[in-house]
């Protein structure tokens, strides 16, 4: 019996009603497969704790968290509170204090999905994005200069280290090679001509060990054209923290919506915890009426499973998703349907007991 320990953080907004879908699913998985138990824990950590007490999560919270086998988290975000504060001390700390260097973003248009591009094949809408997620232009190096108006002059540095940049990009070749797969570098070398010619440079020269990968180049903004032009250019895709930022909302744009975007931060080492999350935020627009869709949290479920080595379970809830989504019967307002958060979860395990 496998024995995995979860830490849950809800965070703020749709975040907390999103979450509790994924772990019905986790429920359900403990309860069809008797080789795994799961052991939750819950965090109130979040905006409204930060409003509460001045703090995002407990002092000694990485040390708590440390213990666990996975971080399974909502959103965090609420107006009121500088999205610079909620990010820094929470997401990015867990992210930057767990070396979760990788950031999987799947971009695959499930049957059933909608999409706003015309003239594309949905097969053709079948991405994996792997953005580096611990420096580059998110490391938050910079210095506010001259603070005198109007002389102001600010820096925001991109720090790009050859272990932090050859690692992401070896592990990008290393999945391309297992699914035989294409992989695609996306930088910007021509304007950003220190951080970006070393990152291409970087990418050739791990491609030496890997001749059997076929690669391409692109530029990002050449890369966010092609997105919607040409998806299927892109198989595996490799990027810096922030393109692969901006990128994959894109790429939850063209594959269903933010509804249906899911992201896996990764620590490749299993040194520390890695964290499952949806890619989209609060969202306190929809806060509290029970219309957010949980489905990007239940993929990131699937993202779960096949990290801790049950690949077949992460189809099988991929499977579900892609059924539900044909079904339509069951789907929230923004896949044009009328059921509740809370009904998801019950539909998603419905599948999954006859699979
Ligand atoms: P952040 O500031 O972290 O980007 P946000 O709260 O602005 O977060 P986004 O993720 O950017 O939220 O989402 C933008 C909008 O898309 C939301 O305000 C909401 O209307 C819609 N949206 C996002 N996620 C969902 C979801 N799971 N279900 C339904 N609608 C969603
Ligand atoms: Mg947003």
């Amino acid at each position: 019996m496998k024995r995995f320990k979860i830490a849950v953080i809800p965070g703020d907004g749709i975040g907390t009603e999103v979450i509790n879908e994924g772990i019905k699913v986790l429920k359900k998985i403990e309860e069809l497969e008797s080789s795994i138990s799961f052991e939750f824990k819950t965090f109130p950590w979040g905006c409204e704790y930060y409003l509460k007490t001045g703090k995002m999560m407990d002092d000694n919270g990485m040390e708590i968290l440390k213990n666990f086998d996975a971080i399974y988290l909502g959103a965090v975000g609420f107006p009121g509170v500088p999205d610079h504060i909620s990010l820094w001390d929470l997401l990015l700390k867990i992210r930057k204090g767990f070396d979760q260097y990788i950031n999987i973003r799947p971009v695959k248009l499930l049957k059933g999905a909608p999409c706003p591009l015309k003239d594309v094949k949905r097969e053709d809408i079948d991405m994996l994005f792997i953005r580096e997620n611990s420096e580059g232009e998110y490391a938050g190096a910079g210095d506010w200069l001259f603070k005198d108006k109007p002389n102001e002059v600010v820096l925001q540095t991109g720090v790009f280290s050859r272990k932090g940049t050859e690692r992401v990009i070896r592990y990008a070749y290393e999945i391309a090679r297992k699914e035989g797969k294409t992989l695609t570098s996306i930088s910007k070398a021509n304007a950003l001509n220190y951080s970006m010619v070393f990152w291409d440079e970087v990418f050739k020269e791990v491609g030496k060990e890997y001749p059997d990968v076929k690669t391409y180049s692109y530029l990002v903004d050449a890369a966010a054209m092609f997105m919607v032009k040409d998806p299927k250019r892109f198989e595996v895709v490799v990027t810096s923290n922030l393109f692969g930022d901006i990128l994959t909302d894109l790429g939850a744009a063209i594959a269903g919506g933010m509804g249906l975007a899911a992201g896996a931060n990764l620590n490749p080492e299993k040194k520390f915890p890695s964290m499952f999350e949806p890619i989209h935020g609060s969202a306190p627009d929809i806060a509290g009426k029970e219309i957010s869709n949980p489905l990007a949290s239940i993929w990131s479920v699937s993202q779960m499973m096949d990290f801790f080595g049950y690949e077949d379970w992460g189809k099988k809830i991929l499977d579900a998703i892609e059924e539900l989504l044909i079904d339509g019967k069951t789907l929230t307002p923004d896949l044009g349907g009328i059921a509740k958060t809370s009904e998801i979860g019950k539909a998603i395990n419905k599948i999954l007991e006859k699979k």
